[in-house]
């Protein structure tokens, strides 16, 4: 037993608090608060950082994703297959453009969805796929643009937890027609509040992009189509700027983290995911129990707080039960499983030390880990 307390997140500016305090003073002193040169200089930055030559700055992840759904021409009739074992926001921004998520099971190694499962899952109506990198992991890409080449779908990537993932050495993003990206607080790089970012190879794309997220203006004076409301505002843009030159330190430090867990709890009685991509970002660390209710209890116990990343796969939530009967039998058993520990760059190492002991000291059942 332990007095000290790691929480499941921190976000608190540390070492880059300087920079945030300046760069709203900034944007303060300047008086301009959308669409101006904050924006547009956080869109050049991003787009670099995601070896990718466009970006778009828009209101959040979800919307980034709708956004591309809809510029890509999706929406009513359309089927998006996309994973069960996500954020339902995925699924969300599917519906939000009028077409049908439907679902196929992950691999129960990556737990991000299955290229087998989703190439069975296609139809007639189906006009893309949207995999995941979850956790900060990529899906496998190289057998998703397969797939989309040979059956003419559209890639479209939730990159919403994978800032500077690669899958097999190329950037997240960069595979299929857009990548989605959320600054959510809580994300690997985070804004003060809502943010997403689209990222794309192709200028026509991004052309339309801009119109769309800013009501489908051309001009001043023309709405040239029904577009939406979803900007990134200035004061984000610029607090993004400053975070985005610590974003690799900080995934070096999410890193070495995940290092020191997987070492520390190669033989605990829990099951540690591999990592199938070293370009794995680690944007969370799930571990997987048969005894969940009360591993998660035995670290609150010893101050250690824990989220489930996620309790119900997606198709089950009464939002989308109507929408799709699928059997995920493999996302249902993770959902069951999955208890994220504590990951972030300001946590010690006296933190990761005292995770790694409070779990190896779980007394589970001799098989509660080691299930699959
Ligand atoms: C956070 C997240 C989203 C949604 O992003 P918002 O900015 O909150 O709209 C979508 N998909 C995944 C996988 C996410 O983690």
């Amino acid at each position: 037993m332990t007095a000290r307390r790691t929480p499941f997140v921190n976000l608190e500016p540390g070492e880059d608090a300087a920079a945030v305090r300046v760069a709203i003073d900034r944007v303060l002193a300047r008086g301009w608060f959308i669409l101006g040169p904050e924006v547009a200089a956080f869109e050049m930055q991003f787009a670099a950082a995601c070896g990718a030559p466009h970006a778009i700055g828009v209101g959040n992840g979800t919307d980034a994703l709708a956004l591309v759904l809809r510029a890509i021409g999706i929406g009513p009739g359309d089927e998006v297959i996309t994973s069960p074992l996500s954020a339902a926001f995925t699924a969300l921004a599917i519906a939000m453009v009028g077409a049908r998520p439907v679902f196929a099971d992950i691999d129960p190694d990556r737990l991000t969805l299955d290229p087998a499962a989703a190439a069975a899952a296609i139809t007639p109506r189906t006009a893309g796929i949207m995999p995941v990198h979850l956790y900060g992991q990529a899906a496998d890409m190289s057998a998703f643009v397969q797939i989309a080449q040979r059956h003419g779908l559209a890639l479209i990537e939730d990159c919403c937890q994978a800032h500077l993932a690669t899958c097999a050495g190329r950037p997240v993003g960069t595979f299929g027609v857009a990548g989605a990206f959320s600054f959510y607080p809580t994300k690997n790089l985070g804004a003060l509040g809502d943010g997403g970012a689209i990222v794309t190879l192709d200028a026509a794309l991004a052309d339309r992009l801009r119109r769309l997220r800013n009501g489908g203006m051309a001009t001043r004076d023309e709405h040239l189509e029904a577009g939406v409301n979803s900007r990134l505002d200035e004061l984000q843009a610029a607090v993004l700027c400053a975070r985005l030159p610590l974003l690799r330190g900080w995934t070096t430090r999410r890193r070495a983290i995940a290092a020191i867990y997987r070492a520390g709890l190669a033989d605990a009685p829990v099951l540690v995911p591999p990592e199938c991509d070293a370009g794995h970002v680690y944007h969370l660390f799930p571990i997987r129990s048969t005894e969940r209710v009360a591993l998660r209890a035995h670290l609150a116990a010893q101050g250690i707080d824990t989220l489930i990343h996620y309790a119900t796969p997606i198709p089950r939530q009464p939002a989308f039960a109507a929408t799709d009967p699928a059997d995920c039998p493999i996302a249902a058993r993770v959902c069951g499983e999955v208890l994220s520990l504590p990951l972030y760059p300001a946590l010690g190492n006296d933190d990761t030390a005292s995770v790694v002991a409070a779990v190896s000291s779980f007394p589970a059942r001799r098989d509660a880990g080691v299930a699959r």
